[in-house]
Order: structure tokens, then C-alpha cells, then sequence
């Protein structure tokens, strides 16, 4: 912590204390794990019920008495990144495509972190600055969106956050809107344009520094986009006089050329000049731009081929670089998480802290799907006996005991169960009332 008047030495060892955060993360993970691996057969009675039979084919009867479970809630795993997907998939299903995607990175030349800095640091010598001051940016931008309706009334959101190799973090939003954005609305939200100095110098500034892409191609093979010598984001991106929203992906963005008059910039690539047109400008919101000075990537999702993409994006899990030198065993769940598990110090830090990796509104709650008896029953030598007379209800077999009594409860389905009952409650409230 950084407290007044109070010099803490940790602070201003730079890589020792990069190592030192890293280190301790790994402790705190070590140790969940192992409470995990304690109580394997706690979790399986209480904790573990369908899913994993859901997403696993490799599953083998006969090895089911060695398994170990890691859980849908250790946060980062395998489970947990599966229950996130299925929840965007449920928003999908209820409101449709959601309306837009924004990318945001951490800007370490915010002034909130510079400011914070001790004599002659870098920002990437305190990540317990960045992981604060972009948690907090985060907040605001969500409040921006939501509370202050900058794109109008927002019905559903969520976001992920993931840690580039060795770097900052950067934050996945999927928007859904009351009003949906029409695709004539587009070039009020979205621009892809280099904006006027003379009229907006401020947002000038913010788009050069921040939205250009690379540039790649020919002239920096080395840029980090590079995939067998194209660039895997696909810039630059064709120049159009206007916005033409395709059958699938996103739309392409007005970008006007420089021949109809629109402005270039000249950057420095290896030392060599560049003209750079409207073609390398990443899609932005110019006030989210301005407001924020950030890499903040702003996308209208257009078709649900997109949402597909979306959503195994903002839940694809964390960076791995697996090297073994002996299989590990195909059941034990944690050692498989563990192996080659990759944390930089803002992930190690940003956990330390207890900040969340992935947020949502609204929640989403999980159903039980089994064949009769087929819920899972986990025992002990102690309480097989009554584990046997006495299998666990489910939400599935509890709906199914409903309906033998409520003809209202029967004409609902499963999934429509909780608000139709809560319907019917407000109504009889209601009633009653009158
Ligand atoms: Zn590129």
C-alpha cells in the first residue's frame, strides 16, 4: 500500500518487486489449489453437479474414483470460463446480438498513474498503480455507459478482463441496448476517420496517439500482428466514401481516401516516413476517446456470426505456455490447470487485490439438466446408506414436483419458470392489494 508519510522500500525495487507480486501470487493460488485437492470429496457432494459432464468427452467411467475436480468457482478455470460463455449465450437467447463491442486498454501514460510515480520510475516498475487506477477507469467507464446512457439505455452488459504477454490489462465489453443502434446510426457513433486538428485538436491528438494501427505490412514484418506476412486484424482496411454493413463480421466504417481531400499523418516507422491514411485508424467513439485517452476500440456488432466470436473472445481463458515433460494426467483437473499456468505481475497484483476478473448484468443462474436418477450423488463410506434414500433435489426434479400440483407452473418451461412465478407472485400481491 502507499500510505502518507511512510516510505515502503517494496515499492521502489522495480523488477525484485515485480518478482516478489508474482511470487506471491502464486502462493495464494498454491494454496487454493491444494484446499481444493483436500477436499475433493466436500466439493463433489456439495459443489459439483453438472457441468463437467456437459464439456468433457474424455471422461472414462472406470478412472471416475481419481478425479479431481476444480470447480466452476475457482475464478480463471476452465469451468468458470465455460459458465461465463454459456451466460453470454443466455443473453444472446433472451435480447439478441448485443449492440456494441469495446475494447479498452490500460493507458500507462495516464496522468493519474505518472503522477503516482517515485523519482526516475517507469510505470511498468509499479503494476500495483496501473491494476488500481485502470480498475477504477473501468468503473467509470461502465458508470459512463450505463448510468449516463452515452449510447442510450443499456438492457445488458458484461466484460473480461485478460493481460496481454507480460503486459497491461485490457477490458472486453459487450454492450446490449433498449434501442437498438440502426445501421444509419452507425457514423454518429463509430468513426474510423483521422478527426480535423483545427476543429478538434484534443481529439486529434488522442486518435494519433492512440487508434492508429501498427503500421504492419511490408514495412514492419515485425509488428506483433503479423501472421505468415498478413496482418491477422487485417489493416489497412479498405477505403469506403461510406459505411456498409455486411452480411456477417463487422460493418466496414466510412473511411474516406485521402484523394476525396481527407487528412494522412506522417509517422516514423524504422526510422523511415510513413503517410498514414484513414485506412490504419482503429474504429473509436470520439467521446469515449477524449473522455478517457485511451486504446478504447469501439465496434457494432452486426450480425450473430460476430456474437459467436464475441463471446469466445471475452472468455477465451488465461495465456498459457505449456511445455511438459510427461503427460499430465488426463483427470486431475488442477495439475492440469496448473501446468504452464502464465501470470505477469498486473495479473498477479490485480488478484492479489481481489479484483474481478469478469463482470455482468444482469445475473444469471445455472439449471440443473439431468435424466431421471441421473443427478449426480456423491458419498461417502458414512452416508451411503443415506445418501441412497434420500437422493438430492435438484432444480429440475423440484420443477418437475411442482407441476404434479400447480396447473399454472405447467404452462411454463423450465427456463421461463423463475420470472413466470414471479409474475404470478407480483400479480397476486396486486390483486390482493385492490
Ligand atoms: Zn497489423
Amino acid at each position: 500500500m502507499i500510505r502518507q508519510n511512510v516510505d515502503n522500500y517494496l515499492l521502489r525495487f522495480r523488477r525484485l518487486f515485480q518478482q516478489f507480486c508474482v511470487d506471491m501470487y502464486a502462493k495464494i493460488e498454491a494454496e487454493r489449489l491444494l484446499f481444493i485437492t483436500l477436499n475433493q470429496t466436500k466439493l463433489r457432494m456439495e459443489q459439483y453437479i453438472h457441468l463437467r459432464h456437459a464439456i468433457s468427452t474424455e471422461g472414462n467411467a472406470s478412472d471416475f474414483g481419481r478425479l479431481t475436480i476444480l470447480p466452476a468457482t475457482f475464478v480463471g478455470s476452465p469451468l468458470h470460463m465455460h459458465e461465463y460463455t454459456q451466460d453470454a449465450m443466455t443473453y444472446v437467447r433472451h435480447y439478441g446480438r448485443p449492440d456494441l463491442f469495446i475494447a479498452f486498454t490500460c493507458n500507462p501514460k495516464w496522468i493519474k498513474i505518472v503522477q503516482l510515480l517515485l523519482p526516475g520510475q517507469q510505470s511498468s516498475d509499479r503494476h500495483d498503480i496501473t491494476a488500481r487506477v485502470f480498475r477504477q477507469k473501468i468503473r467509470s467507464l461502465m458508470h459512463y455507459i450505463v448510468r449516463h446512457r452515452v449510447f442510450g439505455d443499456t438492457r445488458c452488459w458484461m466484460y473480461s478482463i485478460e493481460w496481454q504477454k507480460r503486459g497491461l490489462p485490457h477490458v472486453h465489453i459487450l454492450i446490449w441496448l433498449v434501442e437498438r443502434i440502426q445501421p444509419d446510426q452507425i457514423d454518429d457513433i463509430i468513426f474510423a476517420e483521422i478527426p480535423d486538428p483545427e476543429t478538434d485538436p484534443d481529439l486529434h491528438d488522442v486518435v494519433i496517439t492512440n487508434m492508429i494501427h501498427g503500421p504492419c505490412g511490408a514495412i514492419n514484418p515485425q509488428s506483433p500482428c503479423m501472421v505468415d506476412g498478413k496482418c491477422s486484424k487485417r489493416y489497412p482496411q479498405n477505403l469506403t466514401a461510406d459505411t456498409i454493413t455486411g452480411k456477417d463480421g463487422y460493418p466496414l466504417y466510412r473511411r474516406r481516401s485521402s484523394d476525396d481531400g481527407d487528412r494522412t499523418i506522417t509517422v516514423k516507422v524504422k526510422g523511415n516516413d510513413f503517410v498514414v491514411d484513414n485506412s490504419w485508424v482503429v474504429p473509436y467513439s470520439p467521446l469515449l476517446s477524449k473522455t478517457f485517452r485511451a486504446h478504447c476500440n469501439v465496434e457494432y456488432c452486426n450480425s450473430v456470426k460476430s456474437i459467436k466470436y464475441i463471446c469466445k473472445y471475452v472468455t477465451k481463458g488465461s495465456d498459457m505456455a505449456a511445455f511438459g515433460l510427461q503427460a499430465p494426467d488426463p483427470n486431475d483437473e488442477i495439475t492440469r490447470y496448473q501446468i504452464g499456468r502464465y501470470v505477469c505481475c498486473n495479473e498477479a497484483i490485480w488478484r492479489i487485490f481481489s479484483f474481478p476478473i469478469h463482470e455482468r448484468y444482469p445475473s444469471v443462474t445455472h439449471w440443473a439438466v439431468h435424466l431421471e436418477n441421473g443427478q449426480r450423488v456423491y458419498f461417502t463410506p458414512a452416508n451411503t446408506a443415506q445418501r441412497a434414500q434420500n437422493p438430492p433435489t435438484t432444480t429440475l426434479s423440484s420443477f418437475f414436483s411442482i407441476c404434479q400440483s400447480d396447473p399454472f407452473a405447467r404452462a411454463l418451461i423450465y427456463s421461463e419458470m423463475p420470472l413466470g412465478m414471479l409474475h404470478r407472485r407480483n400479480f397476486n400481491v396486486e390483486s390482493k392489494v385492490m
